[in-house]
C-alpha cells in the first residue's frame, strides 16, 4: 500500500460523464477521496446507481472513499425553454412566473413555487451566474413582471439569484428532507446545505437527523450573504464549510471572492473544520485537456490559503476528460504541498501563535505535537480517535507528516476522507496500540526503525479523550 502523493482531499462530481465502473476507478485511482452527487441533477435511480459503482469500486481498490450529497435547498431554477435557449434584450419586458408554461422570450417558468413571494418591486434577478439581471416590475399572483437591464442568451434550467441580505425563508426545503431519507437509507456519509442563511438550518437538519436517529456529517454551503454575515455560528454547528464560489460570486461581489475565501478558511481551519474551496476550479477541463493557467493558479492558491479538499463539479459530471481533472488536481496538489513544506517550521509556529490562549485538553495536545514536528525527524503522527476531533485538530496546522487516524468507527473514518494529510483506517473496537503498529507495520506505511508520534487517552480503555503524546521507534 502507498499512501496517495498529495495531501490535500479532491471532491469530485459523478454525473451523466462519470457514471461508470471504469471511470470510476481510475478517478478513485487518480486520488479522487470524495465522490459528490449533486441532487440538483439526475433522478434517485441514478444516484443509486452512483453510490453502489462508487462503494464497489473503493472496495475492489482497498480505497476508502466517501459520499457527499449535495441537497439543492433554495437553488432557483429557470424551467424548459422553447429550443433549449432565448435571448434576452436590454430593456425589454418578460415574465418570470411558476406556472407550468414552455419558456419563450416573454414568459420564463421557474421551478419553484415559492419565487413570486421571495421577491418585490425594486429588487434584482440575476439569471445564468449574474450574466443576466433582471429588474422586478410588479409581482401578481404567480407571475413576476420584470424589464432587463442586462440581456444575453438563457438557456433551460439556469440558475435564478436573489440577492438579498435577508431571505425570508428557511433554506432547507421539504425536497431536501426527502433526499436526506433517501441519503441515510442509501448509506452517504455526508450532506451538503445549499444557501444556508443561519445557524438554524444546520441545527433543522441537526434535529430532523436525530429524529431519524441517523448521523451524517453536515458540510454548510456558503453561497448567500446572510451565511457570511452569520459564518461563525452556522460555523459552530456544522461538521464542515464549503466556499460555495458559484453562487457566492452572484450573491456578492465578484471581486471580494479571493479575500472572502481566505477568510472563510482561516476561521475554518482555527476551528478545525474541514473546508472544501469548489466551483470553477478547472472548468476550461469540461471541454478542453489542458487548463487555463489561471486555473491552475487559483487551485494552488487555495491550497495555500489553507484549504482542505478542493472540489470538481461540472468538470467530472458532464466533462470531456473526468478522469484527466482528478489527476491534474492532484499534480497540483502534489506540487503546491512540496513547496509548502519547503518552507519549513516557521509557518507552524506562527500558526500556533495566532490561537488563542486559553484552550482544551486535546488543543494543549496537539499543539506539543506541532512543536515536537519542529524538534525532531518525525515519519508519522498516529491518532487513535472516537470522534475524528483529534485527527481534524492536528490536520489543521497541514504538517508535511501523514496523520494516520484508526477508529473503530466507520462513519468517524469516512468523515476523515474530508480533512486535509489524514489517512483513516478501521479498526476493530478494544483496538490497542500494537494493533495500530501491526496495521502500519502490515500496509507497509511504517517500518522497523521509523520514528512516530502517537497520541492517546490514558487511561486506556477509559473514554477520556486524547491528554497524551508520545514518540518512540516502531519496534
Ligand atoms: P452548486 O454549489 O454547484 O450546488 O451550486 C456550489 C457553488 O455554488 O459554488
Ligand atoms: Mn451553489
Amino acid at each position: 500500500m502507498q499512501l496517495p502523493s498529495h495531501k490535500t482531499k479532491i471532491i469530485a462530481t459523478i454525473g451523466p460523464a462519470s457514471r461508470q465502473r471504469s471511470t470510476i476507478e481510475k478517478m478513485i485511482e487518480a486520488g479522487m477521496s470524495v465522490t459528490r452527487i449533486n441532487f440538483s441533477h439526475g433522478t434517485f435511480e441514478e444516484h443509486t446507481k452512483t453510490i453502489e459503482l462508487v462503494r464497489d469500486a473503493a472496495e475492489k481498490l482497498g480505497r476508502r472513499v466517501a459520499i457527499l450529497g449535495d441537497l439543492p435547498g433554495l437553488k432557483m431554477r429557470v424551467g424548459k425553454l422553447k429550443g433549449d435557449s432565448i435571448t434576452l434584450r436590454k430593456g425589454e419586458k418578460v415574465v418570470l412566473t411558476t406556472r407550468d408554461v414552455e419558456g419563450d422570450e416573454t414568459t420564463i417558468p421557474v421551478e419553484f413555487k415559492d419565487f413570486p413571494k421571495l421577491v418585490s418591486k425594486g429588487d434584482t434577478i440575476y439569471l445564468s451566474d449574474g450574466y443576466i439581471m433582471l429588474r422586478v416590475e410588479e409581482v401578481k399572483g404567480n407571475d413576476v413582471e420584470c424589464v432587463v437591464v442586462n440581456g444575453g442568451i438563457l438557456f433551460s434550467h439556469k440558475g435564478i439569484n436573489i440577492p438579498k441580505a435577508n431571505l425570508p425563508i428557511e433554506a432547507i426545503t421539504p425536497r431536501d428532507l426527502e433526499i436526506i431519507e433517501f441519503a441515510i437509507e442509501h448509506g452517504i456519509d455526508a450532506i451538503g446545505l445549499s444557501f444556508v442563511g443561519s445557524v438554524y438550518d444546520v441545527l433543522k437538519v441537526k434535529s430532523f437527523l436525530a429524529k431519524k436517529n441517523a448521523e451524517l456529517f453536515i458540510i454548510a454551503k456558503i453561497e448567500r450573504p446572510d451565511a457570511v454575515r452569520n459564518f461563525d455560528e452556522i460555523l459552530n454547528a456544522a461538521d464542515g464549510i464549503m466556499v460555495a464560489r458559484g453562487d457566492l460570486g452572484v450573491e456578492m461581489p465578484i471581486e471580494k471572492l479571493p479575500i472572502m475565501q481566505k477568510q472563510l478558511i482561516k476561521k475554518a481551519n482555527l476551528a478545525a473544520k474541514p473546508v472544501i474551496t469548489a466551483t470553477q476550479m478547472l472548468v476550461s477541463m469540461t471541454t478542453e485537456k489542458i487548463p487555463r493557467r489561471a486555473e491552475v493558479t487559483d487551485v494552488a492558491n487555495a491550497i495555500l490559503d489553507g484549504t482542505d479538499a478542493v472540489m470538481l463539479s461540472e468538470e467530472t459530471a458532464i466533462g470531456k476528460y473526468p478522469v484527466e481533472a482528478v489527476e491534474m488536481m492532484a499534480k497540483i496538489a502534489k506540487a503546491t504541498e512540496e513547496y509548502r513544506e519547503s518552507l519549513g517550521y516557521s509557518r507552524l509556529r506562527s500558526w500556533i501563535e495566532s490561537l488563542p490562549q486559553k484552550s482544551t485538553i486535546k488543543e494543549a495536545i496537539t499543539r506539543s505535537v506541532i512543536d515536537a514536528l519542529c524538534a525532531i525527524d518525525i515519519k508519522y503522527i498516529l491518532t487513535p480517535t472516537k470522534t475524528g476531533l483529534t485527527p481534524r485538530l492536528i490536520s489543521r496546522f497541514k504538517p508535511k507528516q501523514w496523520i494516520l487516524a484508526f477508529s473503530s468507527n466507520e462513519k468517524v473514518c469516512n468523515n476523515l476522507a474530508f480533512s486535509y494529510g489524514v489517512y483513516p483506517s478501521h479498526m476493530d473496537e478494544g483496538f490497542t496500540e500494537k494493533d495500530i503498529i501491526m496495521l502500519v507495520k502490515g500496509l507497509g506505511i511504517a517500518k522497523e526503525d521509523d520514528t512516530v508520534l502517537l497520541t492517546e487517552g490514558k487511561p486506556i480503555g477509559k473514554t477520556v479523550g486524547t491528554n497524551t503524546m508520545r514518540i518512540f521507534q516502531i519496534p
